[in-house]
C-alpha cells in the first residue's frame, strides 16, 4: 500500500514555505492585495484540498483523520490508479526516461509518441492524431492553425474555456450561438455563408450542466451549410457510446464529425496530455502551424505509456467503457426519487441543481463532514441563480459508496432546507 510522503514544513500547506520575494522596487506595484480582496468579497475565492493518496473512490485529504469518498475527479474509468495502468507508466518511464528536454521537431519524438499517436487514430477510426501536453494546448492551437480571416468559427457559447482561448488567438469571424439552439446555429450558419471555410465547434458533453451536445442535427446543419465539425470530446472519450468512443459514437455521427480534440487527463489514465485526431492533412498542417505543439515539451514518457494501456484495455473490450452507465443510473434515479434534481442526460457528471450560491457551499462542507467530497459551483463558473453541487460517478464507486452519497445528500439537503 503507498505510503503518504511527509508533508510540508514547519509552516504547514497554509503558509508559504520559502522566504518571499520583495516586490522590485523599480516597478510600480499593482493592487494585487486589493484584488485578491475582491476575489474572496465576490465569494469565488477557489480554495485547493490537498490530497494524500492515489487519485481514486476512497480518499486520504492531508489533515483529515479517516478515509473521504471522492465524488468530484474526472477519473470516470477509474483508470488513474488501475495497476495495469501503473505498471505501463513505470516501465515506459524506465525504457524511455523522465523526458525529452525538447519539442517534438527538434530533438523529442519516441517511438512511443508514434505509436500512441496511432492508437489514437484508430480508437476513434481518423486517419491521424497529433499530441498535445493538454486539450488545453490541443485547443489553443488548432483554430489560429485551420482559420484564416476569410474563414468563421461558430462556437457554442458554453463551450470550455480552453476553445474560447483558442478561438480568441485566430483571426476568423467569430459568431457565438446559444447553447444548443439549433435555430440560432442555423441563424448564424446563414449569416456565415459570405465566409470561405465554416467551423461548428463544441463540446460533445458540457462539463457543467452534464448535458450533451445535439450532433446529429449539429452535422445535419453542417452539411446543408457545408461546414466543418469540430468537437471537444475531454467529458465522453473512454465511456460514451457503445464503446467509448464518444459522443459521436453515441449519437451515430463518427463519419460526419471531422476533428475531435480530447484529453489523456480524465478518463484516459488521467495523467495529462492532449490530442487532435481527424483528416491526415490537417494533422500535418498542425505539425508545421500549432504554436503550442510547436514551441512545448514532448508529451513525457510514463504519461505517454499510461494513456497508451488505458486506450488498449478499452480496445481489448467494451466492458470498461460500458462498466459505468448503472452506476451512473443509480445515482441519477435515487436522488431524482429523494426529491432533488439533476441535470443533465445520462451522463456522469450529475449536477444536484439548488439554486442559491450560498446553499450550495455550506452543503458540500457539510457532506464533506460526513466523509463525502463534492464541490458546490456559483457564479461566475455557472449562471447567477444557478448553483449546484457536482457529482461525478465512476465506474470504481461501488452501489454501496453510490447509496452512502445519496444518503449523505438526503440528510443534509433536510438539514439546510433544500428538501422538504
Ligand atoms: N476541454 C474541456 C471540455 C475540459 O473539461 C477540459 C479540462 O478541464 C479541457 C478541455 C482541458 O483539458 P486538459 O486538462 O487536458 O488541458
Amino acid at each position: 500500500q503507498w505510503a503518504a510522503p511527509r508533508l510540508g514544513g514547519a509552516g504547514g500547506w497554509g503558509r508559504a514555505r520559502h522566504s518571499s520575494q520583495a516586490w522590485p522596487c523599480h516597478c510600480p506595484r499593482p493592487s494585487l492585495s486589493g484584488e485578491l480582496e475582491g476575489i474572496r468579497g465576490a465569494g469565488t475565492w477557489k480554495s485547493e484540498r490537498v490530497i494524500a493518496s492515489r487519485q481514486g473512490p476512497h480518499l486520504r485529504l492531508a489533515g483529515e483523520h479517516g478515509g473521504i469518498l471522492n465524488f468530484c475527479a474526472n477519473n470516470y474509468l477509474g483508470l488513474s490508479s488501475h495497476p495495469e495502468v501503473i505498471r505501463a507508466g513505470v516501465w515506459t518511464l524506465e525504457q524511455f526516461g523522465a523526458g525529452l528536454s525538447s519539442v517534438r521537431f527538434i530533438c523529442g519524438t519516441q517511438s512511443i509518441h508514434k505509436d500512441l499517436e496511432e492508437k489514437i487514430s484508430r480508437f476513434h477510426q481518423r486517419e491521424d492524431a497529433i499530441l498535445y501536453a493538454s486539450c488545453f494546448d490541443a485547443n489553443a492551437g488548432i483554430f489560429e492553425a485551420l482559420l484564416t480571416p476569410e474563414d468563421a468559427v461558430l462556437s457554442d457559447e458554453l463551450n470550455h474555456a480552453s476553445i474560447i482561448d483558442g478561438i480568441r488567438l485566430c483571426k476568423a469571424n467569430k459568431y457565438r450561438y446559444r447553447h444548443m439552439d439549433m435555430q440560432d446555429l442555423e441563424a448564424k450558419l446563414q449569416d456565415a455563408q459570405k465566409h470561405r471555410l465554416r467551423l461548428v465547434a463544441t463540446d460533445g458533453a458540457f462539463s457543467m450542466d452534464g448535458d450533451i451536445a445535439p450532433l446529429k442535427e449539429i452535422c445535419r446543419l453542417a452539411e446543408k451549410y457545408e461546414a466543418l465539425v469540430f468537437i471537444d470530446e475531454c467529458h465522453a472519450t473512454g465511456f460514451l457510446g457503445p464503446n467509448g468512443r464518444g459522443t459521436d459514437e453515441l449519437l451515430g455521427v463518427m463519419d460526419k464529425v471531422t476533428i475531435v480534440n480530447s484529453t489523456l487527463g480524465k478518463a484516459l489514465g488521467g495523467a495529462a496530455g492532449g490530442y487532435t485526431t481527424g483528416p491526415k492533412p490537417l494533422i500535418d498542417l498542425l505539425r508545421q502551424r500549432s504554436r503550442p505543439y510547436l514551441f512545448s515539451n514532448s508529451l513525457p514518457p510514463a504519461v505517454v505509456g499510461c494513456a497508451s494501456k488505458a486506450l488498449d484495455l478499452l480496445m481489448e473490450s467494451n466492458a470498461i467503457a460500458q462498466s459505468m452507465a448503472a452506476k451512473t443510473q443509480r445515482f441519477r434515479s435515487k436522488m431524482t426519487a429523494a426529491g432533488f434534481t439533476i441535470s443533465g442526460q445520462d451522463h456522469p457528471i450529475c449536477p444536484v441543481m439548488l439554486g442559491d450560491a450560498r446553499l450550495a457551499a455550506v452543503m458540500a462542507d457539510d457532506m464533506l463532514s460526513r466523509g463525502i467530497y463534492v464541490i458546490g459551483f456559483s457564479y461566475p463558473v455557472v449562471p447567477k441563480g444557478k448553483a449546484r453541487i457536482r457529482v461525478q460517478i465512476s465506474a470504481v464507486h461501488s452501489d454501496e459508496d453510490i447509496d452512502r452519497c445519496v444518503e449523505a445528500f438526503t440528510e443534509v439537503g433536510r438539514k439546510h432546507g433544500a428538501l422538504p
